[in-house]
Parts: C-alpha cells; sequence; structure tokens
C-alpha cells in the first residue's frame, strides 16, 4: 500500500503547489487525470505492487521459470497433471474454492503428485474486488476451510482474481496474513483462441525469472502446456516451483 500513499501525498503536494502558483483550471484537470490512471494502472496490474506485495517474478539470476495455473480443479487438470509428470515438472495451482468443493478428487491428485496449491477465492465473481473487506475475508477463509478439509493443510497462498488488487484487497490480504503471488507472463489463453497465438505470445516474453500464468479451463489448454514446456527445454530454461523460485519469502 506504500505506493497508494505515496501517490495520494504527491497528488495533494501537487494540488496544493497548482493552487499557490494560481494556474489555470486546465493544470487541475491534468494532475487529476494523471494520477486517475496511475492508480487505475496500480488496480489492473498486480506487478506494479501498488496496494499489495505481490510475488510476481525470481531475481532473474538463474534460468528458470516457474508455471502456475488459475481457476481449477476442472476436467482439464488431470490431462495437464498427467503433461506435468511426463517432464517431470511442478506446477502450482491457484483453486477457486467452489470448484474445489466440487472436486475434492482432483484437488488430492494435484497435492499427491507434488504441486502446489493456493486461494483465488471462493466464487471467482467479477464482485470480488469490491464487496466489503469483511465480506472478503469470508470468502477467502472459506476456500481456505476448503483446501484444509481436503488437503489437512493451512493455505497461506493467494492469487488475486484477475490479477485486480487494491485498497480492500491489500487489507485482506494482510490481516489474513497471505502471501499474495502474481505473475510476469499472461498468456490471454482465455482469450485468444489459437494456441499457436498463445505459446508466441508466452514465448516472447519469458525471461529468466519468469512467473508464467496459465488456465485450467482454456480448451487446448494441453497443447499450449506441452508446447511451453517443450520451448523452455530446448532454450535451456529450467522449470521449478514457486518454492524453489522464491525461497524464504515463501516460507510457509
Ligand atoms: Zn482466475
Amino acid at each position: 500500500m506504500l505506493k497508494f500513499y505515496l501517490t495520494i501525498i504527491l497528488a495533494i503536494l501537487a494540488t496544493i503547489a497548482l493552487i499557490i502558483a494560481d494556474v489555470s483550471a486546465i493544470a487541475f484537470i491534468a494532475l487529476f487525470i494523471i494520477v486517475s490512471v496511475i492508480i487505475f494502472l496500480g488496480v489492473i496490474k498486480i506487478e506494479m505492487q501498488f496496494f499489495a506485495k505481490s510475488l510476481c517474478r525470481g531475481d532473474g539470476t538463474k534460468q528458470e521459470v516457474a508455471i502456475t495455473f488459475d481457476d481449477g480443479p476442472h476436467n482439464n487438470t488431470l490431462k495437464i497433471l498427467d503433461i506435468l509428470d511426463k517432464y517431470s515438472v511442478k506446477a502450482a495451482f491457484f483453486l477457486i474454492g467452489k470448484n474445489a468443493d466440487e472436486k475434492p478428487d482432483i484437488v488430492k491428485e494435484i497435492i499427491n503428485r507434488g504441486h502446489i496449491i493456493g486461494n483465488h477465492s471462493y466464487y471467482h465473481k467479477g464482485t470480488f474486488d469490491i464487496q466489503s473487506r469483511k465480506k472478503m475475508i469470508s470468502e477467502l477463509t472459506k476456500t481456505n476451510n476448503t483446501i484444509k478439509s481436503i488437503t489437512g493443510k493451512d493455505n497461506k497462498l493467494f492469487r488475486p482474481p484477475f490479477g485486480i488488487t487494491n485498497p480492500i484487497v491489500g487489507n485482506a490480504i494482510k490481516k489474513m496474513k497471505l502471501i499474495s503471488i502474481g505473475w510476469s507472463v499472461r498468456s490471454l489463453d482465455t482469450s485468444i483462441k489459437d494456441p499457436g497465438k498463445v505459446c508466441s505470445r508466452v514465448y516472447k516474453r519469458i525471461k529468466p525469472g519468469s512467473v508464467i500464468l496459465l488456465h485450467d479451463t482454456t480448451k487446448d489448454i494441453d497443447i499450449i502446456l506441452e508446447n511451453i514446456i517443450k520451448y523452455l527445454k530446448n532454450n535451456n530454461y529450467k522449470i521449478v516451483s514457486l518454492r524453489d523460485m522464491f525461497g524464504t519469502k515463501f516460507d510457509i
């Protein structure tokens, strides 16, 4: 939240300076637009760390990347797990609590095969970010309870739905002592229909330390995943778990 507070303080100071300088209304409008754009980008771009400290990429010192999946468990998840096993890759799955309640066996399978899981809200509605902090905490707790009931483990990881953060999300993360996990490579696999285009987009953006965002729910996720793994291996990238990438920051 430091960046958010700093922006507000600077905006107030700039407003006072403009009042003292006795400038025209256009200057105030320009300032308002600039501050609004900065705050808007802070809301939609989790990697800006505007409202919550999020782990979005490794330090980039090693030729390694991590692969993550959102929105499962889903009927595709088992296919994904088989491909990950085929290449001995460990990934992370951020689960929608409602889906986990409906498919507990798949959640167990994710854990049994050595992958990491985390909370990705319970309902994953578009209104997640605008509910009260109390309701948000209750929703996140509901998913943590589901994870605990299936796996027996306390969950500390959270990936904000749609990667959106704001003061309410930031406060809920802090209050629940969650570790927020973002990404640095957004595949757009839920909106780009052609698997080849999704892969090209990912290849262009991959760097040492990248955290790749994919979704269990994507129709051709098996093709996309296998191609990305092959590309990474051919380009001498090591695919590591989030735990290996973030070390002590990931102390759960
Ligand atoms: Zn999602």
